[in-house]
């Protein structure tokens, strides 16, 4: 082989690689006005600057503004298009329980794949994953990336991180209250381009949801047929209520003070509601009421969904001999309940069954339940009842703070 032979195999084997690279962005920032071509139709200009909201201090989001990192062949750029306001983060927001600050928040996020290492084909269920795909993220495993891939069946999130829960680095790109977030190699993330923005907003709080229904059923006791109580109509408890009437269970008491959500609670798919402010009484007077709402009969099986502590010796009341309970009210330490473990527990032989956020696995079954429920017309997005601009996050977080609405979000690149 001669040299002009060898240069000729050398300067194909490098075209063939610049066309290859054309779907990456490799080591190096991208330069102003790029623009990026991939799946058919999509190019999308590449950002040299992104504004994240970082809480600085408690009570208080500065916008700051970052370069965008280069990616590596296994990271993703997305863009963001809105995410939720959970419990946890206006738990930051106040006391910084994590000791975070100064921290990038938001972990209810989704947006639109711009761009990705080109050792990026799949998702974390196996589907294809192109440049213009809505993605969502679950969780960055350090220890064995490889199990976000192959195994969906770990067990519980221990030892997991989560974007919008994650210290402060060199990146910066780390939570989704921003205008893009930067995926790290290692990352679950799902491509959810079949959902509607509201609903993949909600997939993050509504897998919270189907993971504790999940734990339910392990008890043998939730059927179709079964008379369920849930207690507590926050998001959390609305979103109960609409997994469980998806699934056919019909036979569904909400329990809480606010009537607002009591009627919204109906319109999920609660058959009856019980206004605990009506029952000053005790908790004897209080569960003639739940009594009453499923005509007579004690419940089934309870969903406790308060971080309330009184509500969790309540609920014990409510349900009959041989039923069950799964509380899940109690995402952090909200101090100790007092039950009679005679009554409660032992002579009513309860089952009882803890549950605490979500594993993989009930990340893509959470994607077939909104789905479900939208095709049998629950009004699950209504959920979200205000929405603010990146700009406003503070206010988004006092709205939170203030117990007015649902669930806040915040809309990005809209
Ligand atoms: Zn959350």
């Amino acid at each position: 082989m001669d040299q002009s032979n060898i240069e000729e195999i050398v300067r194909q084997v490098l075209a063939s690689m610049q066309g290859r690279d054309l779907n990456a962005s490799y080591g190096q920032t991208p330069a102003a006005g790029a623009s990026y071509a991939g799946a058919p139709g999509a190019s999308y200009p590449l950002p040299t600057k992104a504004h994240v909201a970082v809480l600085t201090q408690l009570g208080h989001f500065d916008i700051r503004e970052y370069p965008v990192p280069a990616l590596g062949d296994g990271d993703i750029l997305v863009k963001v298009e809105g995410c939720g306001v959970c419990g946890t983060d206006a738990h930051e927001y106040k006391r910084d329980p994590f000791s975070l600050i100064p921290v990038a928040l938001g972990h209810e996020g989704t947006g639109t794949i711009i761009a990705m290492g080109k050792n990026v084909k799949k998702d974390s269920a196996g589907k294809d994953l192109h440049v213009g795909d809505k993605v969502v993220t679950c969780m960055i495993f350090h220890d064995d990336p490889e199990i976000t891939v192959y195994d969906l069946n770990k067990q519980n999130v221990g030892g997991a991180d989560v974007y919008g829960l994650l210290p402060d680095d060199d990146i910066h790109l780390n939570g989704w209250f921003s205008d893009y977030l930067f995926i790290r190699e290692g990352s679950t993330i799902f491509n959810v381009s079949d959902m509607d923005l509201d609903s993949r907003i909600l997939i993050e709080p509504a897998a919270v949801l189907v993971h504790a229904v999940e734990r339910a059923k392990s008890t043998g006791i939730l059927r179709f047929a079964s008379r369920v109580v849930v207690q507590g109509c926050g998001p959390i408890g609305l979103l109960c209520i609409a997994v469980l009437r998806t699934m056919g269970v019909n036979q569904i008491v909400a329990v809480d003070g606010n009537m607002q959500r009591l009627e919204f609670a109906k319109r999920l798919g609660a058959d009856a509601t019980v206004n605990f402010a009506d029952y000053p009484n005790g908790i004897e007077q209080l569960t003639e009421g739940v009594k009453n709402a499923f005509g007579g009969y004690l419940a089934d099986f309870g969903f406790q969904c308060t971080g309330n502590p009184k509500a969790h010796s309540n609920i014990y009341k409510f349900i009959r001999n041989g039923g069950g309970l799964c509380e899940l009210g109690f995402f952090v330490n909200g101090g100790d309940a007092t039950i009679n473990p005679h009554f409660d527990m032992c002579s009513k032989e309860i089952t009882l069954v803890g549950s605490w956020v979500y594993t993989l696995r009930d990340y893509v079954n959470t994607f077939a339940f909104l789905k479900r429920a939208k095709a049998i017309g629950l009004p699950v997005t209504e959920l979200i009842t205000h929405k603010f601009p990146l700009d406003q996050i503070n206010e988004a977080l006092d709205t939170n703070l203030a117990q007015k609405g649902l669930k806040i979000a915040v809309m990005v690149n809209q």
